[in-house]
């Protein structure tokens, strides 16, 4: 029999109890809304990271490998432009250069009254943290704590700058970095979630390694990547005229033939106790030629993966503290980098160019309960997706004009049918510090096509990586590839007014004015 009830006041009660559902449900999730650690280290190759494989298997990291393991890796994340800065800028705006308008590393600065995801996770209630390098010129914002770097900052006994405030440390920065962050967890409300951005400034150069890793390899004998002498035939004028090889570019501090400057005197002990009998052999044996360039790429592998070493061992420290506190289970963690890094290969250090080893960076994410562990994904994504994946996990709406895509379908497992099949890259600064060329180009899961741009070059190249995964030789302009470039060259113009990319940009984008930085040269 129906209850004797006034329809009005059933309407009311069915109101009501809805209601109350919906609030439960609602608090319920945001109970339950997962914890964010972003470990974000500086030109770290997805070569010096063992789960990605290498064939020269230049290091084992088993605590970054933990998340390939635990997690998902992706083999084709691609950064928008190949620099520390203007990708950190893409990563916390979700939008190219461009669009956000920090181009280069000489004078951009980042506009801090933009939207961040920071400062959207910020208002939905996240506690917000970054500590370690920033490299944005102007301070944070969308942050409640943040301790960083002042500029680069140093290896040894570096200066931080804590919410606008110089502090001083003694120590090595990859564990002060970690140290920072462990105590801002600790402290933290327990109540909310939490985003914690772990940025390291290692490996960058010049690849210094904490002093109790100095003899970590025993004096090994690196593998040599098959393009160490590359000649740079097939190829144009800005690969041959750059300024970034390990035979002409590295410097005496950059070889260690020279102490950093920051060491206190009993520091400067442990690292001469290392280095000065090796430098005092290396002078005695007047290296040329080739013998001469494989002494720099050893002493360079030495020190840059000794670098990797103290990031792998921190990274193991937080992952522990999840762990022994609990949780782990709820949160989020990523490992990736502003960009990739040439370890020799070409002949070169540093990054910059549209090719694939400063091109991809390596990403790693676990997410217990979404990501189905030790999966690997060969999607293009990209450090672009970085803000919409946080805003989609965290239940937010990711604003209309950011310019990349949530990876949480990916994540679940499954990737859209319309995910990119293709990705812009865009490359400005010039001609400091390292002579590369400004380019652009796009790029699918085969071919790359690319075009330079200087005031003494404007040329195209198209690169086949299947039949040259190196990228050695330029097929532009060959018969056989007539179809593939009219396609490219055709996606290429998609792209740019999909994204606003401009075709004239004022002279400030290229960085240091042209005229200064010729007559350093
Ligand atoms: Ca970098």
């Amino acid at each position: 029999m129906k209850p004797n009830l006034p329809r009005l006041s059933l309407n009311r009660v069915l109101a009501g109890a809805l209601i109350v559902t919906a609030l439960t449900c609602a608090s319920a999730s945001a109970a339950n809304r997962p914890n964010i650690v972003l470990i974000f280290s500086d030109d770290h190759a997805y070569q010096a990271i063992s789960a990605y494989n290498d064939p020269r298997h230049l290091i084992q990291t088993p605590n970054i490998d933990r998340l390939a393991r635990e997690g998902i890796r992706f083999d084709r994340c691609l950064v928008p432009n190949s620099i520390c800065g203007p990708c950190r800028a893409s990563v916390i705006t979700g939008k190219y250069s461009h669009r956000n308008g920090f181009y280069n590393n000489t004078n951009s600065r980042f506009d801090g009254s933009q939207t961040t995801f920071p400062k959207l996770l910020q208002a939905a209630g996240y506690q917000t943290a970054i500590i370690g390098k920033w490299h944005l010129v102007s301070d944070p914002t969308g942050f409640d704590y943040w301790q960083i770097l002042p500029g680069q900052g140093v290896y040894y006994n570096p200066p931080t700058i804590e919410n606008g405030k110089r502090v001083k440390h003694e120590g090595y920065v990859t564990d002060l970095i970690t140290d920072f962050s462990l105590d801002w967890l600790k402290h933290r409300d327990k109540s909310r979630p939490f985003l914690l951005m772990c940025q390291n400034k290692a490996p960058h150069r010049e690849w210094e390694p904490a002093l109790r890793d100095l003899d970590h390899d025993g004096d090994r004998k690196y593998a040599e990547p098959p393009t160490l002498f590359d000649d740079y035939a097939g190829r144009g004028l800005a690969e041959h005229d750059q300024d970034m090889m390990i035979e002409k570019t590295m410097n005496n501090r950059d070889l260690k033939l020279i102490p950093p400057a920051q060491l206190t005197p009993e520091q400067r002990k442990a690292w001469e106790a290392y280095y000065e009998p090796r430098n005092a052999a290396f002078r005695a044996a007047s290296l040329t030629g080739k013998d001469l360039v494989r002494w720099k790429y050893n002493r360079y592998m030495h020190d840059y993966l000794g670098c990797i070493r103290g990031v792998d061992n921190n990274v193991g420290r937080l992952l522990k503290y999840l762990d022994d506190e609990g949780l782990a289970q709820n949160t989020i963690v990523v490992y990736s980098s502003d960009q990739g890094f040439y370890l020799g290969e070409h002949g070169w250090f540093d990054k910059r160019w549209i090719f694939e080893e400063s091109l991809r960076t390596p990403l790693l994410i676990r997410w217990p309960g979404v990501v189905k562990p030790g999966r690997v994904n060969r999607d293009l994504v990209s450090a672009l997706d970085v803000a919409e994946t946080f805003l989609e996990a965290a239940g937010l709406p990711a604003p209309a004009d950011m310019q990349g895509r949530s990876l949480v379908p990916i994540l679940r497992g499954k990737t859209p049918k319309d995910w990119r099949k293709s990705f812009y890259y865009q490359y400005f600064e010039w001609p400091q510090p390292h002579h590369v060329r400004p380019h652009y180009g796009v790029v699918t899961d085969r071919y790359k096509l690319v075009r330079f741009q200087a005031a003494d070059c404007d040329y195209w190249e198209l690169f086949d990586l299947k039949k040259d995964p190196r990228e050695l030789r330029s097929v532009y302009g060959e018969p056989g590839y007539a179809k593939v470039q009219r396609q490219l060259t055709g996606e290429l113009t998609k792209l740019r007014t999909d994204l606003q990319a401009p075709d004239q940009f004022p002279p400030e984008v290229y960085g240091n004015p042209p005229k200064a930085a010729a007559a350093k040269r």
